[in-house]
């Protein structure tokens, strides 16, 4: 099936990101938020990378002006999706938010495209269940940041089509990305360990086993990591992380029980790079400060 135009719904860390490798491969791309101030910040911050993609010789400036006039913005979800070919949402983390999102998507996009949701954890098998066209559904997974990251996971739910798959497949790879299928199963490939990994660093946190400065460097020198849990989680979103161990937690048992620390952190509102301060604190341009928050 040939694919012309994607809405991204979601303008957050993913949906800008989405958006950005859309436009850049190609593809006319509407981004969606019910937030006008999302949208907007999205739009500076794709900008922004678009243009440090010309300043560093990744591609010439000629290659970011047309994906910055392939995209256009809209807080209407009916004009957004109308013409879409694939829909792919990168909505918060709630299955009641995305059913209801879906439901209002199935209403105005057009009989033949193809729902995507970029869900980390949730079934993707009652998502399309809940969309009305389960075989043109499946989880297309991306990794943050979007435009720099090369993995896709295109999850295959149980009604999915081979078409479904096929499409989604090549539109990653038009994106830049390779693409592994993995099967519907509770956190994938990669946020099933991403998760543990992640909720660990917390427990060692809260057991004062060490800073998180000096956790972040065990991993980073010791094991090849490339960052941190906790570089890695203010980057994710302190809450999508908790929503997402929340799920493991009901779905695969004990061991993911989220940490109590990091329930607190998202409670007190400190919800990683996006609200400038999570694990660690970040100034007004996004640079992390010196000093840093521990457990005390
Ligand atoms: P985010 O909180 O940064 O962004 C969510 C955006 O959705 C916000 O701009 C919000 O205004 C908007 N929104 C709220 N309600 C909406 C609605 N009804 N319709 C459309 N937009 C709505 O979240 P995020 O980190 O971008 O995560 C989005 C999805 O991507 C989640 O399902 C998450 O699990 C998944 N994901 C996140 C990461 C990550 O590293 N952050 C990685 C892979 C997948």
């Amino acid at each position: 099936m040939e694919i012309t135009r994607i809405a991204v719904l979601g303008a957050g860390t993913m949906g800008r990101g989405i958006a950005h490798v859309a436009a850049f491969a190609g593809y006319d791309t509407l981004l969606y938020d019910v937030d006008a101030g999302a949208l907007a910040r999205a739009e500076e911050s794709i900008h922004k990378n678009l243009d440090k993609g010309v300043a560093l010789g990744k591609f010439e400036a000629v290659d970011a002006d047309a994906a910055r006039e392939r995209l256009a913005l809209d807080t209407d979800l009916a004009a957004a999706v109308e013409e879409a070919d694939l829909v792919i949402e990168a909505a918060p983390e709630s299955m009641a938010l995305k059913i209801e999102l879906f439901g209002n998507v199935a209403l105005f996009a057009p009989p033949h495209a193809l729902f995507a949701s970029n869900t980390s954890s949730l079934s993707v098998t009652e998502l399309a269940g809940a969309s009305g066209r389960p075989e043109r559904f499946a989880g297309m997974h991306f990794f943050n940041p979007v435009h720099l990251m090369r993995l896709l996971e295109v999850v295959r739910a149980l009604e999915t089509d081979a078409s479904t798959i096929a499409t989604m497949t090549e539109v990653g790879r038009r994106m830049g990305k390779e693409c592994v299928v993995v099967r519907d199963v509770p956190g994938f490939a990669t946020s099933r360990i991403n998760a543990l990994i992640g909720n660990e660093a917390f427990r060692m946190l809260e057991q004062g086993v060490a800073s998180a400065e000096d956790i972040d460097k065990a991993l980073k020198l010791g094991l090849n990591h490339p960052m941190g849990p906790f570089e890695m989680v203010d980057l994710v979103g302190l809450d999508v992380r908790l929503g997402v161990l929340d799920y493991l937690h009901r779905t695969l048992g004990e061991t993911f029980r989220p940490s109590n620390l990091l329930r607190q952190y998202v409670q007190a509102g400190r919800l990683g790079r996006k609200s400038g301060k999570g694990v660690y604190e970040y100034d007004a341009q996004g640079k992390r400060l010196e000093r840093e928050e521990g457990a005390s």
